[in-house]
């Protein structure tokens, strides 16, 4: 069984916790300018209408009585160290997935602290009595479910999904619900008559596939009640890299860009392997004279493609004014989130085409040289440059 923990309006109730004159109140946590947004909301402000990521005047405007509060990370991140080492009491096998929530994979930890029914508000009271603070707890077989658990019953909620009631729960639950499922997919699976992810059992795999290309085709297993993400704990894989030392030192970007070419798709590889995105992408060149510069760049949308991580290294490549000649390169990527929560906050767009396409391409490549080893394949911008 896994549980998926989140705390209450998190930045907000810290905030009323070390301030508790600020109790009952409307309370903002946001930008300290007029152009910020909010980064957090305690309930009695979101019975205005406030929620995270509106911009500040607007908040300001459906509830001119709210306090505004500059954010204090500082102490935030002190309160999420203590949350997270609470659920490592119970579990080696935690995965923070943002300062105040985290997935714990209980299974075999049973024995240890009594059945479900005793382990899920066992947590929850001990993160009220050493922090003070509420959260609310999902408990399902998957990630997925357990994520959209606690979810159902907030501030405080427990929820819990039995296995023998998953069935019963997919057949029902909104498509929207589904992690992954914005705007845009929301109104074409609409226009097809899914509605809950029951529905999508109904619709024949070829289509779904091949209206949403990879998502299609997760939509169909989580459908079935399959969900192959498991709880990593972060500190497994931080950073995934492939360096080599050049048979002979040289300046010239051209051939330097034949290294990167074969690193990033042996990078992008293994990401896809592990089911995991990365953030920020990296190209490290050590000189000559054996000084060594790191060149990064973040992307806004996590990636796992290979075609990506080519196209940001090659950029920072030109972007470097070499001093000396290079003796070794290498590109390596870290930031890394796993799959299931970048499809849950959605910030890679699902709908667009040209990213899918560079999925598929992904995919084939992968197949193939899985098949045959990887001197087969060669991109159209590596053979280019022969
Ligand atoms: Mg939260």
């Amino acid at each position: 069984m896994i549980l998926h923990i989140d705390m209450d309006a998190f930045y907000a109730s810290v905030e009323e916790l070390d301030n508790p004159l600020l109790k009952g109140k409307c309370v903002i946590v946001g930008g300290q300018s007029e152009r910020g947004v909010v980064s957090a909301a305690n309930y009695e402000a979101r019975k205005f209408g406030v929620h995270s990521a509106m911009p500040v005047f607007q908040a300001r405007k459906k509830c001119p009585e709210a306090i505004f509060l500059p954010p204090r990370m500082g102490r935030y991140k002190e309160l999420s160290a203590k949350f997270m080492s609470i659920l490592r009491e119970f579990s080696p096998l935690v995965e923070p997935v943002s300062i105040d929530e985290a997935y714990v994979d209980i299974t075999g930890c049973e024995r240890l602290f009594g059945g479900i029914n005793e382990i899920a508000p066992g947590i929850k009271k001990r993160i009220r009595e050493r922090l003070n603070l509420s959260c609310s707890l999902g408990v399902a077989p998957s990630k997925f479910l357990a994520k959209i658990a606690s979810d159902m019953d907030k501030p405080d909620g427990l929820t819990i999904i039995m296995p023998e009631k998953v069935q019963q729960f997919i057949e029902s639950l909104p498509i929207h619900k589904v992690p992954g499922v914005g705007k845009n997919t929301h109104d074409k699976l609409e226009l097809m008559g899914i509605r809950t992810l029951g529905d999508v059992k109904k619709y024949p795999a070829e289509i779904l596939q091949k209206k949403f290309g990879k998502f299609g085709r997760r939509l169909m297993e989580l459908a079935d009640g399959i969900d192959r993400s498991v709880v990593t704990p972060v500190s497994k894989t931080k950073s995934v890299s492939a360096e080599e030392t050049l048979l002979r030192d040289t300046d010239d970007k051209q051939a330097l860009k034949k290294y990167i070419l074969k690193q990033a798709e042996k990078v992008g590889r293994e990401l896809r392997k592990l089911d995991i995105r990365a953030r920020t992408i990296s190209v490290k060149i050590k000189h000559s004279d054996f000084k060594q510069i790191t060149r990064s760049v973040t992307i806004q949308d996590p990636t796992q493609s290979s075609e990506v991580i080519i196209r940001e290294a090659f950029q920072l490549l030109e972007n470097y004014r070499m001093p000396k000649e290079v003796r070794l390169i290498g590109v390596g990527v870290s930031n890394l989130v796993s799959e299931t929560e970048s499809v849950q906050v959605d910030i890679f767009e699902r709908d667009d085409p040209e990213n899918s396409n560079w999925e598929k391409l992904d995919e084939a490549i992968d197949t193939i040289t899985g098949k045959f080893g990887t001197d087969v394949i060669k991109r159209a911008s590596l053979k280019d440059e022969k």
